[in-house]
C-alpha cells in the first residue's frame, strides 16, 4: 500500500462538474453530435410516443436505416452486411454482440459522413427535445434541422477529434442505454455493463500509409492503416478505476474509512487520485490494492507495411478490452484508431507514434479487397450474360494485357488462377492455382509476372533472389518487446502469407532463392506455413503462387535455355517443388516469323494509320477496375464438375496413361486435380455453378500448351525428352565405337568426343557429352564403362553392350 500525502493530490474536477463546466464552442459542438447519435440510435427520438417500447423503438430505426442505405446505393456507395448493422438501432447491435456485458456498437464514419442517413424532413411522432439531465446543462436542438445537422457533422468530429467523441458517449451513454434497451439495466444488476463504441470506415482521406504515418500531423486524429502482424504481445490490464481508502481522521481520532472509487484517464499514463474523500472531504488516502478497482485488458501489436523493403516500417497498435486477442500474428490486419504518442521514457519529452485501436479486422477475413456496390453487381451480371466464355476471357485478356503481345495461353490461364477454384477438404484439394513460367531472359516472363499482380488488387511481386530476411514464407527473428523494450523473439512473415486472399503473390527469379524450398513446397500445397524455430506459428496461404524462373543453373553460363540439359537442372529446381505447380510453361526466345510479325504490328500500332478497315474491337475494351469487379465476383461464386465433366476428365486421365510410350513419361494424377481445378475456374468466371464439359475441355486446352502434358517426365523426375535423346544417341554411337575396337585402349573424353564427331554431325557441346559420359560410368556395373580420376576412359565389357538398359 502506498502512502499518498497531501501536496501530491493532483486537482481533479468532479465528473458532473466537469459537464457543466463552461466548454469551447468546439467542444460544445462534438458533445451535440454524440449526443443526437445517441438520441436517433437509442430509439430516444420515438419516445414522445409513449405506447411504443424499445423493441418497436429499435425496429423503426432499422427501418429508417434501410432507408439510408438505400439512399446510399443510389449513390453508388458500396453496402456491407456490417455496414446495415452499424447504421441500425443500438438494441440490434446489442443482441449482435457475442458477450451481454461488454456490447459492441459500431459507429460507420464515413456513412454518416453521407449525410444521408437521416430523412431531410422530421419523421413523424418524433421529439428532439433532450433529455431533461442534458438540457438542464444548456444542451438543446432548436430544430430538427438543428439536430440533423449535429448528427451529420459527427462523422467530421470523429475524424478530428475521437478521443473527445468516445468521450461524449461515455458521459452520455447511461442515459440512454436503458431506452435502447432495458434489458441492460437488469443485466447490469450483476455485470458492470459498458459498451464499446467502435469507429468502422473512416473516409478514404483518413487512410495513411507508413510513409504518412511518421509524420506528426496526425496526432489525436482517426487514422485508418493496413499492414502485417508482426508480432503480438501478451494480455495485460491496465487498471480504469482505482480505489482509495480515506485515512483522514476524524474529531474522536478514528479514520473514515471510506472507499473512493476514482476513474482513471487510461490515456494518460499517470494515476488520478480522488481530490477530497466525498464522505469527510479529507485528503489523505491509501492505495487499496485491487479487488475494489476495476481494470481493463490491452494488448499491443507490431504492425508493419506490407511492401516488405530492406528499410521496413511498422507501428504499435493498442487493442483494448473486447478488441484483445481477436488478431492473429501473421495476418494482414486493417486498424481504425486514434493516432497517439506514448514518451519513450518515464516523464521524456521523446515520444514514438502508436494506434489506439477503435476497430480492427483481420483482412484474410473479409473475402478480397474490394466491396461491391448493388450497381457493381448488376453491371457484372450484364456483362457475364453477353458473351459466351471465350468472349469474355479474349476480351478480359486483351483489354487488360493486349498490349504485351503473345503468350495467350499463359495469360488466360493467370486469369483463372486468380478466380480460384473450390477447396475441397476431404480430398485435400487446395483452391488455389500455382502457375511456374520459365523463360530466358528477354522474353515477356517479367512482365507477365506484372501483369498477373495487376489482376488483383493487394497483389505483390518479389525477387526470391534478393529476398529479405523473412524470405518467401517467414522467419523467426529478436524483435524489441512491444511493453519493456527488452529482446524477445517473434515471428516475421514472407511474402506468401503477406498476400491476402485471392490476390496473387509474384516471385521472380524463382529459383534462386536461397531460403528453404521445403517451407515453399508446403505453404504451396497444405495452404499453411509453419514456423517452429523457437516460437511456433502457423501462418495461413491464401494466394495463388505464379512464379517466373531464369535458366541459370551451374550447367549454363549463358542464362539462355540449353534443350539438351534436363530443364530442373538448369532452373535447379528440385522435382517435387515442380510438381506443386499446376501449370508449367516454358517461353523460348526462338524465332517465330509470325509472331515476330505480330509484335512488330502491336509497336506500331498507334503509328500506323487507321484505315478503318480493322476488325480488332480496340474500342470495346474494359477498364481495369470493371476486370476486378468481374474477377471478385467470379472468385466468391461456388462452383462443382459436372457428373459427365468428372468422367470426361477421369477417361481421358486413363486414356493419357495407357498411350504413354515409356515410365518416364507417364502423365501425373496430379494433372486430374489440376485441370479440375481450372475447370471449376473456368465455370466461375463464365458466371455458371457447374463446370461443364466446355469447361474441362477450355481448360485442357490451356493445359495443352505446359510443359505437364508436353513432356510429362520433366516434371516426374525422369529425364526430358531432348536429354533422353542425347543419352540414346551418346549410347548408340559409343556402342559402334566399341564395335570399331576403338575402347580396346584406354582414352582421353577428348579423344572420344573427337571420334564421336566424326559420325554424329550435330554433337552438342563437349561439356554435355562428358556429363552423360560421366554418368554412364556411374553405372559402370550395367554399362561397364570405367572413368579413372584422371579422367581417363576404359571399356571392359563385351562388343555388343546391350545400350538400350543404360
Ligand atoms: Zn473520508
Amino acid at each position: 500500500m502506498v502512502m499518498i500525502v497531501e501536496d501530491e493530490i493532483e486537482e481533479v474536477m468532479p465528473m458532473s462538474a466537469q459537464i457543466i463546466h463552461a466548454i469551447d464552442e468546439e467542444e460544445r459542438k462534438k458533445r451535440r453530435s454524440a449526443l443526437a447519435y445517441l438520441m436517433w440510435h437509442s430509439g430516444y427520438i420515438y419516445t414522445a410516443d409513449n405506447t411504443t417500447d424499445s423493441k418497436m423503438r429499435a425496429k423503426i430505426i432499422d427501418d429508417m436505416a434501410m432507408s439510408g442505405v438505400k439512399r446510399m446505393e443510389e449513390m453508388d456507395i458500396p453496402i456491407t452486411p456490417a455496414r446495415i448493422d452499424a447504421l441500425g438501432s443500438i438494441r440490434k447491435q446489442v443482441d449482435l454482440s457475442d458477450r451481454i456485458d461488454i456490447p459492441i456498437c459500431f459507429i460507420d464514419v464515413e456513412a454518416i459522413g453521407t449525410q444521408l442517413l437521416l430523412p431531410t424532413r422530421q419523421p413523424s411522432d418524433t421529439t428532439i427535445v433532450t433529455p431533461q439531465e442534458v438540457r438542464e446543462a444548456g444542451i438543446v436542438f432548436d430544430s430538427y434541422d438543428d439536430f440533423r445537422d449535429a448528427y451529420n457533422k459527427l462523422a467530421g468530429h470523429i475524424v478530428a477529434a475521437p478521443k473527445s467523441v468516445l468521450f461524449w458517449l461515455q458521459r452520455f451513454e447511461k442515459q440512454f442505454l436503458n431506452i435502447a434497451d432495458p434489458r441492460i439495466e437488469q443485466r447490469s444488476k450483476f455485470h458492470k455493463i459498458k459498451p464499446e463504441w467502435r469507429f468502422i470506415n473512416p473516409p478514404t482521406h483518413t487512410h495513411r500509409d507508413f510513409e504518412a504515418l511518421s509524420k506528426a500531423g496526425d496526432v489525436g486524429r482517426l487514422v485508418k492503416i493496413e499492414g502485417q502482424v508482426v508480432e503480438k504481445g501478451e494480455v495485460k490490464t491496465v487498471l480504469t478505476h482505482i480505489a482509495y481508502r480515506c485515512i483522514n481522521k476524524n474529531d474522536f481520532d478514528i479514520e473514515c474509512g471510506t472507499i473512493n472509487l476514482v476513474e482513471q484517464d487510461v490515456e494518460r499514463g499517470d494515476m488520478l487520485k480522488p481530490a477530497e474523500c466525498h464522505i469527510c472531504s479529507g485528503k489523505k488516502y491509501i492505495r487499496l490494492e485491487s479487488q475494489e478497482s476495476r481494470s481493463e485488458p490491452i494488448q499491443r501489436l507490431s504492425v508493419q507495411e506490407e511492401q516488405v523493403s530492406s528499410d521496413t516500417r511498422s507501428i504499435m497498435v493498442e487493442l483494448r478490452g473486447d478488441l484483445c486477442n481477436t488478431i492473429e500474428a501473421g495476418t494482414s490486419v486493417s486498424v481504425v484508431g486514434m493516432m497517439r504518442l506514448e514518451p519513450m521514457t518515464k516523464n521524456g519529452l521523446i515520444c514514438s507514434h502508436y494506434i489506439l485501436a477503435s476497430s480492427a479486422e483481420e483482412k484474410s477475413q473479409t473475402k478480397g479487397s474490394i466491396t461491391l456496390s448493388k450497381n457493381d453487381l448488376e453491371e457484372v451480371k450484364a456483362f457475364e450474360a453477353t458473351m459466351d466464355l471465350e468472349e469474355k476471357m479474349d476480351l478480359v485478356v486483351d483489354s487488360w494485357a493486349g498490349h504485351i503481345h503473345g503468350n495467350d495461353e499463359i495469360k488466360k490461364a493467370m486469369v483463372l488462377s486468380v478466380v480460384g477454384a473450390v477447396e475441397n477438404k476431404k480430398f485435400g484439394l487446395r483452391p488455389n492455382m500455382h502457375i511456374l513460367i520459365i523463360g530466358d531472359p528477354g522474353t515477356a516472363k517479367s512482365k507477365l509476372l506484372d501483369l498477373a499482380c495487376d489482376l488483383a488488387p493487394g497483389s505483390r511481386k518479389s525477387d526470391a533472389s534478393s529476398a529479405s530476411a523473412a524470405g518467401l514464407t517467414g522467419a523467426c527473428v529478436q524483435q524489441q518487446d512491444l511493453y519493456t523494450n527488452q529482446k524477445r523473439w517473434a515471428v516475421l512473415p514472407g511474402e506468401i502469407p503477406l498476400t491476402p486472399e485471392g490476390a496473387v503473390c509474384a516471385i521472380d527469379e524463382f529459383n534462386l532463392y536461397k531460403g528453404d524450398y521445403g517451407d515453399v513446397n508446403l505453404a504451396m500445397e497444405s495452404g499453411e506455413v509453419i514456423i517452429a524455430k523457437v516460437v511456433k506459428a502457423r501462418l495461413p496461404v491464401k494466394c495463388s503462387i505464379i512464379a517466373g524462373a531464369n535458366p541459370d543453373g551451374k550447367q549454363s553460363k549463358r542464362k539462355k535455355f540449353n534443350k539438351m540439359i534436363p530443364l530442373a537442372e538448369q532452373i535447379e529446381l528440385d522435382h517435387t517443388l515442380l510438381q506443386r505447380f499446376d501449370m508449367i510453361f516454358v517461353i523460348l526466345d526462338v524465332a517465330d516469323g509470325d509472331k515476330d510479325e505480330k509484335i512488330g504490328f502491336a509497336m506500331l500500332k498507334g503509328l500506323t494509320e487507321d484505315t478503318g478497315s480493322s476488325t480488332a474491337s480496340a474500342d470495346s475494351t474494359l477498364g481495369l477496375s470493371f476486370i476486378h469487379k468481374l474477377l471478385e465476383v467470379a472468385k466468391s461464386r461456388e462452383a462443382k464438375l459436372s457428373k459427365k465433366a468428372t468422367e470426361y476428365i477421369v477417361k481421358e486421365h486413363a486414356k493419357k496413361r495407357s498411350e504413354a510410350s515409356d515410365d518416364e513419361s507417364l502423365r501425373s494424377h496430379r494433372q486430374v486435380a489440376s485441370l479440375s481445378r481450372f475447370a471449376i475456374a473456368a465455370a466461375k468466371f463464365d458466371g455458371v455453378k457447374t463446370a461443364t464439359l466446355q469447361h474441362v475441355k477450355y481448360a485442357e486446352a490451356l493445359m495443352a500448351t505446359t510443359l505437364q502434358e508436353q513432356d510429362p517426365a520433366a516434371i516426374e523426375g525422369g529425364l526430358m525428352k531432348g536429354d533422353r535423346e542425347v543419352r540414346k544417341t551418346l549410347a548408340e554411337s559409343f556402342a559402334n565405337l566399341v564395335e570399331k575396337d576403338f575402347m580396346i585402349d584406354s582414352r582421353t573424353f577428348e579423344d572420344i568426343y573427337t571420334e564421336l564427331k566424326k559420325t554424329w554431325s550435330d554433337i552438342p557441346s563437349m561439356g554435355i557429352i562428358e556429363g552423360v559420359l560421366k554418368e554412364f560410368s556411374r553405372d559402370s556395373s550395367l554399362t561397364c564403362i570405367h572413368r579413372s580420376r584422371s579422367g581417363i576412359y576404359t571399356y571392359s565389357g563385351t562388343k555388343s553392350p546391350a545400350w538400350q538398359v543404360w
